[in-house]
């Protein structure tokens, strides 16, 4: 069993993919928590690169280092676990590719899935929770706030606008994979969500 949580930064993918390892392991099942980018010593590596030159890296540089590093994680360690028969719950997987590099840098969505697809060997999740913060409205209250206009930060706005729309596309399109909770409502109950859509697969 392959789940993956997906949002924007500071939706609270990792406390909840704690919490799904915990409640899981509780259950009885070996669980793999892990990660994109970075679930590897290579992986980490290049989440490194990507991260440390802000600015820098060229788009599709940028899809590619994130195709590695998800290359590497899903050969060396998710389908070995799967295999052993192990849930594995992963923070971000090739909906982050779609959302940040296809909509957020606008190279395609249909081009970043397929090279992401390449790239896992054609691994999909058989769940995928997506946390879904209306970050639009807390940015765009902040700049309404302020007196100078800041182009930088509406810049930063519109990439995370476009992220959010295409994880909520993403979702639509395949509603038997994806359940979409608001990353708005207390951490608790969206645990208790994501386990109320786990439970039938375990
Ligand atoms: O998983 P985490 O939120 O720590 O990701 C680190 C950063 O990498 C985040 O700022 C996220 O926006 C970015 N990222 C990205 N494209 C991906 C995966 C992550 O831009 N495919």
């Amino acid at each position: 069993l392959f789940i993956t949580l997906e949002g924007g930064d500071g939706s609270g993918k990792s406390t909840q993919t704690a919490l799904l390892e915990r409640w899981l392991t509780d259950a009885g099942r070996t669980v793999l928590r892990t990660r994109e980018p970075g679930g590897t010593d290579v992986g980490h590596e290049l989440r490194e690169i990507v991260l440390h030159h802000p600015g820098e890296i060229a788009p599709r540089t940028e899809a590619l280092l994130y195709a590695a590093d998800r290359a590497q994680h899903i050969a060396t360690r998710v389908r070995p676990a799967l295999a052993r028969g192990e849930v594995v719950v992963q923070d971000r997987y090739l909906d982050s590719s779609i959302a940040y590099q296809g909509a957020g840098r606008v190279l395609g969505a249909g081009e970043v899935r397929e090279l992401s697809l390449w790239a896992a060997d054609g691994l999909l999740p058989d769940l995928t929770v997506l946390l879904d913060l209306d970050e639009g409205v807390a940015r765009g209250r902040l700049d309404a706030a302020r007196t100078r206009y800041d182009r930088l930060e509406a810049e930063k706005a519109e990439f995370h606008a476009r992220v959010r729309a295409a994880y909520l596309e993403l979702a639509t399109a395949e509603p038997e994979r994806f359940i979409v909770i608001d990353a708005a409502l207390g951490v608790d109950d969206i645990a208790e969500r994501i386990r109320a859509r786990v439970e039938p697969l375990i």
